[in-house]
């Protein structure tokens, strides 16, 4: 899940075009396994890359970025992106979800398939559907409430509607009282 994934998505496009991306001008870039070291061993993280997960890991680039945000996969090479503001305030557990979430992605963008396809709404992506439900299934087996998990979910830029939508495809029950028409 990240707000940059989704607010910068544009921006990032345009960019792309140019030789060297502004918006990355003084992130570090650091090796995925190098800075969380023993993700490798994380057997949902190895649920997905299976007999490869060190060999991805120990080659994946990691751009710690200045941005306000979350986190999210470049389309132009599949590195990750993850703000340092993120990483240094934000919720343990959302952080680690988060980071199976992406990881999914940089699976997706390994089998060549369009990470930011337009002609879907993001709630709606496959891409999308796809990474949620890996992190919902590893929110439960940590033990997390279905309370919590919804509050994993729901995130700032999502309308009642498509957090609707989103819990409905990754199996999420939200009760009625959550839903304010
Ligand atoms: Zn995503």
């Amino acid at each position: 899940m990240s707000a940059v994934e989704y607010a910068f998505f544009r921006i990032l496009r345009l960019f792309r075009r140019l030789p060297a991306n502004p918006l990355s001008v003084g992130n570090k870039k650091v090796i995925f396994l190098e800075y969380f070291k023993g993700f490798d061993k994380v057997e949902a993280v190895q649920g997905i890359f299976g007999a490869k997960t060190t060999e991805v890991l120990s080659h994946l680039k990691v751009e710690l970025s200045w941005l306000m945000g979350y986190m999210y996969v470049d389309g132009s090479d599949g590195h990750l992106v993850i703000s340092k503001g993120y990483l240094n305030n934000g919720n343990r557990t959302d952080i680690y979800l988060d980071l199976i979430h992406e990881l999914c992605h940089v699976k997706q963008f390994m089998e060549g398939k369009e990470l930011f396809d337009p002609k879907y709404e993001y709630v709606d992506r496959p891409t999308e559907i796809a990474a949620y439900r890996y992190a919902v299934r590893e929110a439960r087996r940590l033990g997390l409430s279905e309370e919590r998990i919804r509050c994993y979910l729901r995130t700032e830029w999502m309308d009642d509607e498509a957090f609707l939508r989103l819990a409905k495809s990754v199996n999420v029950a939200v009760p009625t009282l959550h839903y304010k028409p």
